[in-house]
């Protein structure tokens, strides 16, 4: 999972918090068509029936899910897109101009043309890079197309309107390249909807624009009932695409729809493998080309599995998949009778993967300082409440399986470099729901120092005289909130890691919120063992407190922001935080990890529960958005005006023409 920018606030660094990464998996690559579409006939009809179920315990099912899932060639891949006649803009001039002006959409500069980070790479690695960027710029493409199936047409519609001099068509087109989309929240949780007419699709890209969540429940049901088990397994996995056939829907899966530009990004891939210098990152691209190739999962798990395992690169490079997005799945769980269906015929419920791609190269200074933390990663899963009921990812005893590295971004592509009121300042993957952990696959970390280091000592300085008490100014430290990250990221690959899907909507507030309350849990023991020193501790605390009040209040379906609130809420009750009348926070340090213990043994009880009515009453009890909320959110909007933030890639792009002037 990641940690987003959720205090978008200043600048990237505060930003919310965002995605993990874990949840990528099994999208595979679909080029193969001819030889598992055979192999999906030969499996049709047997045994395999049950899916996709329980990846974690059963991989061969899953394979044999999934491999029927290449028969779905035959389906007429049939979504009609909409033409340039159907679009008008939807923002005014001057609101425009107001969202684009440079104080309110704020730039974040990746690595520029001649950055040291790049000059010092060997010339394979160099050139390696080319392809890298190529490869995200072609998954920025699906990104879209999974985000909306409008999004490209009205690119177009924009990019034409723009070169014929057209100022507002100019401005809308920064904005969607912005959030990467035509509709997205911004910081202030405002929905911002680009294409007149056209509100966020319920099912995203996913699902057929005009389904409702009750119809698909009901169709599902039918389906069940007409006994196509297999059809709502795929219908009900991570990387297929649904579409109508008829009065039932059917899936398409994501290597098989996008095969073309899947095809291409593992050509590039290839290339990479070719000129790399490092032969583990080489074997990586090979295994990952491989995998977007061929309709096998197991290609990804083990794709992924060598990706965990990457720590001494001079590169990197991922493909994100995390499923933030689709509310359709997650709605299940709130069916009882369908819920009842599906385990009875033992289907699991995935959410869909958001893809993104991340290029960048390794700082191995910074990576170093991360690394520390790994010699108590058996000890904090050690201190995890209830852990005699669960198993973790990382043992209280043995090797952590954990890479970490700290990275300058080129590029965040697709879903994670998609500024929606934040970007993603780190993710921790696979997520829980991906094979490869289950074939002995590790998980790995990779911090964003590009989208943490964006901000200044002067906007820090008018954070704090805006909401924190004078006298603890000194115990705030920007830097500290990257070691909060540090034990969030890490506090992902810690607790229970099965069954947390039945939480549905919830799964991901509660998983963050876990993520959270577990950095500061381990805070006293890790500042007892001495990774932190007594003046880091309190600034770790200072800063996580104050940096959690936010601008405006989110909506339910922004996982990283509705924890932050339900943390304020609780602190505020157990007297570790006090808001003054004129929305000044000041922080009772030693209330803090006494407070995030407690919090944290919820979060895990509800995610043992499995119950997705306990998961509700236990958010509703806390994300109480109240008076001191909005006192502390008025003053962060007095001094900040920002409401998206804008990703600016330099070195890609040089990179990328580059590479297209050699191929032509
Ligand atoms: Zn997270």
């Amino acid at each position: 999972m990641a940690k987003n920018n959720i205090h978008g606030y200043y600048n990237n660094k505060t930003a919310q918090i965002g995605k993990d990464f874990n949840k990528l998996d099994i999208q595979t690559n679909l080029n193969v068509r001819k030889t598992n579409f055979q192999k999906a006939q030969n499996v049709n009809n047997t045994e395999n029936n049950t899916a996709v179920q329980n990846t974690e315990n059963n991989p061969e099912k899953v394979m044999a899910g999934l491999d029927s899932l290449a028969s779905i060639n035959r389906v007429a891949i049939n979504r009609p897109e909409a033409k340039k006649e159907d679009f008008a803009l939807n923002l005014s001039t001057e609101e425009l101009q107001k969202r684009t002006d440079p104080d309110v959409l704020v730039t974040t500069t990746m690595l520029k043309p001649g950055a040291e980070q790049y000059e010092k790479l060997a010339d394979g690695d160099k050139e390696a890079l080319k392809h890298l960027v190529k490869a995200g710029k072609i998954l920025e493409n699906i990104h879209l197309k999974l985000d909306n199936e409008n999004n490209i047409p009205f690119k177009n519609f924009l990019e034409e309107k723009a070169a014929k001099g057209d100022k507002d068509a100019e401005m809308s087109l920064k904005l969607f390249n912005a959030q990467k989309g035509m509709n997205a929240i911004d910081t202030e949780s405002n929905m911002v909807e680009l294409a007149k007419g056209m509100p966020e699709p319920e099912g995203k890209g996913f699902y057929p624009q005009d389904l409702g969540t009750e119809e698909f429940h009901n169709i599902l049901i039918n389906m069940l009932e007409n006994g196509e088990k297999d059809e709502v397994a795929q219908i009900l996995n991570q990387r297929s695409v649904v579409v109508r056939n008829g009065d039932k829907l059917e899936a398409l899966d994501y290597t098989e729809i996008y095969h073309e530009e899947f095809g291409k990004m593992a050509d590039e891939l290839d290339k990479a493998a070719e000129t790399s210098t490092n032969s583990d990152f080489a074997e990586y691209m090979k295994l990952q080309a491989n995998a977007l190739r061929v309709a096998d999962p197991m290609a990804d798990a083990v794709a992924d599995k060598k990706w965990a395992t990457l720590q001494d690169t001079p590169l990197e490079f991922t493909i994100t998949r995390e499923s933030y997005d689709d509310t359709f799945s997650t709605s299940i769980s709130e069916n009882p009778k369908l819920s009842k269906m599906l385990e009875d015929a033992g289907i699991r419920v995935y959410a869909k993967d958001s893809l993104g791609c991340r290029v960048g190269i390794v700082n191995k200074e910074s990576t170093d300082d991360l690394l520390k933390i790994k010699q108590f990663l058996p000890k904090m899963a050690a201190m995890m409440p209830y852990n005699d009921q669960y198993e973790q990812n990382i043992k209280p005893e043995g090797d952590s399986k954990q890479t970490m590295v700290d990275v300058d971004l080129l590029m965040l592509a697709g879903d994670c470099g998609a500024y929606r009121g934040g970007v993603t300042l780190a993710e921790n993957l696979p997520n829980d729901d991906k094979l490869s952990l289950s074939i002995g696959g590790g998980r790995r970390n990779v911090y964003h120092r590009q989208i943490r280091l964006g901000t200044t000592p002067e906007k820090v300085q008018q954070k704090l005289d805006a909401v924190l008490d004078p006298a603890q100014h000194k115990l705030y430290n920007p830097e500290a909130d990257h070691w909060f990250t540090i034990g969030h990221e890490n506090t992902h690959s810690l607790g229970p890691t099965q069954g947390r899907e039945k939480l549905g909507k919830y799964e991901a507030i509660i998983e963050e919120h876990k993520a959270d309350m577990g950095s500061i849990s381990f805070v006293d023991m890790l500042t007892e063992e001495g990774m932190y020193t007594p003046e880091q501790r309190e600034q770790i605390l200072v800063s996580y407190a104050t940096d959690n009040f936010l601008k405006a209040k989110p909506e339910l379906s922004q996982a990283h922001r509705v924890r932050s609130v339900m943390q304020t809420q609780f602190m505020i009750r157990e007297g570790a935080i006090e808001v003054n009348d004129e929305g000044k926070i000041h922080v009772n340090i030693d209330k803090v990890v006494p407070a995030a213990k407690k919090m944290l043994a919820e979060a895990v009880r509800i995610q043992l529960s499995r119950d997705v009515n306990e998961a509700e009453k236990y958010v509703n009890e806390y994300f109480v958005w109240d008076e001191n909320c909005e006192k502390v959110a008025e003053n962060l909007k007095s001094i900040s005006k920002k409401l998206n933030g804008n990703i600016e890639t330099p070195l890609a792009d040089q990179l990328a023409a580059e590479a297209d002037e050699k191929a032509e």
